[in-house]
């Protein structure tokens, strides 16, 4: 038996981007990468998959950087590199705990979700807890990052969704912080921040940084990952890869919905009866049923709803091959003739759905939020007659 058989089961590799990839790599060999970058993209298209993926190919050792195989390699694909310091948001610890022992509470917090990720590098994380990077954090980091590194040339400190430095209680301590330290890096210390709202980040801090735009992946790479890294059945792979929109974070969590498959799903249908079928007086009715707080819970289900509006779309071109829920054709096909339903009609009920789902992220009441949409929808995809 070769060694790399008895090694532990190695995180997915990093897919896609290969150009960026490629462009990043040379600019380290030619050492024109500056000590702070900032990667930047929509939530879940592997912003901290590409900062590790950076800082591993920094500190390879092999021929072929990251090969994967040296020392360096293997300790970076355990999450066990003591180089490479990964920090991300964190539930802030209960009570009022000193300084120190917050730090420690922190680093405690820090390494349990390490091993998490060790154990299981694809679940899905929760995204509902409110979490912060707290000042503490960014302490223990300027600590380490005085220090010189434990094994290699350099040292690299991944802080992702570095917008949540500043945390809700509003203090931009930890971002102050962390901007003293990146005003004059310690000369073998290097920061990827990541960030799925950049525009939330201190101006002081962007300006430090080189930004990195990583753009989604398309709909057949988010699929070709869930197929051949998660042993995902096609069909299901396909289902997740429509709902997440060139996010493998999210795909993640729809596979993982996989388990309880059809509860949003289901509702979304509801909810798309309702709106093509029902009168107006039923959209009002339907939107008092969601709980009058909470509009985040809401994202899984606005994504299932414009899945469930292109479903239509596809219907009524009869491309019914593009149809992803297809138990449901028979509907769907009656729906799209029945309201002689046509192309810009769905794609503005898409688009009105993309900015609902945008707004859920704020704190907005959902029955008046789902109202306003019901009702919206309803007016993008009947005819006036039908109303
Ligand atoms: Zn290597």
């Amino acid at each position: 038996m070769t060694r790399r058989q008895k090694a532990p089961p190695a995180p997915p590799r990093f897919r896609g981007h290969a150009e960026l990839r490629d462009s990043l790599a040379r600019a380290l060999m030619r050492e024109t990468l500056p000590a702070t970058v900032l990667v930047h993209g929509m939530p879940g298209c592997g912003k901290q998959s590409l900062a590790l993926w950076l800082a591993r190919t920094r500190l390879c050792t092999g021929d072929s950087a990251p090969c994967d195989d040296c020392t360096s390699c293997r300790l970076a694909l355990r999450l066990e590199h003591p180089d490479i310091h990964w920090y991300f948001p964190l539930p802030r610890p209960k009570g009022s705990p000193s300084p120190q022992r917050l730090a420690e509470l922190l680093e405690t917090a820090r390494h349990e979700r390490l091993a998490e990720f060790r154990g299981q590098p694809l679940r899905a994380e929760d995204g509902t807890a409110v979490k912060g990077i707290y000042l503490a954090t960014v302490l223990a980091i300027r600590r380490l990052a005085h220090r010189l590194p434990a094994m290699s040339r350099e040292q690299f400190f991944v802080v992702g969704n570095a917008e949540h430095l500043v945390p809700q209680e509003a203090s931009p301590e930890a971002a102050n912080a962390l901007l003293k330290l990146l005003e004059e890096p310690p000369d073998a210390s290097r920061f990827i921040l990541t960030s799925s709202k950049p525009g939330s980040l201190l101006d002081t801090i962007r300006s430090r940084a080189l930004p990195i735009h990583l753009p989604a992946l398309s709909h057949p790479e988010v699929a070709a990952f869930l197929e051949e890294e998660c042993g995902a059945e096609p069909d299901a792979a396909n289902r997740a890869a429509s709902l997440a929109q060139g996010s493998i974070g999210a795909a993640l969590g729809y596979l993982d919905a996989d388990a309880n498959p059809s509860r949003e799903r289901d509702r979304a249908l509801a909810l798309l009866r309702t709106i093509t079928g029902g009168r107006r007086a039923d959209s009002y009715r339907a939107a008092l049923d969601f709980k009058p707080a909470g509009a985040r819970g809401l994202l899984d289900l606005l994504a299932s709803l414009q899945l469930w509006i292109r479903d239509l779309g596809a219907a009524a071109l009869g491309r019914e091959d593009r149809v992803v829920n297809r138990g449901e054709l028979p509907f769907l096909r009656e729906t799209a003739r029945r309201l002689k339903i046509v192309p810009h009609q769905v794609a503005h009920a898409v688009s009105q759905v993309e900015e609902a789902r945008m707004l859920a992220q704020g704190n907005v009441n959902p029955q008046l939020f789902m109202a306003t949409l019901l009702l919206d929808l309803e007016e993008t995809l009947k005819p006036p007659t039908a109303r």
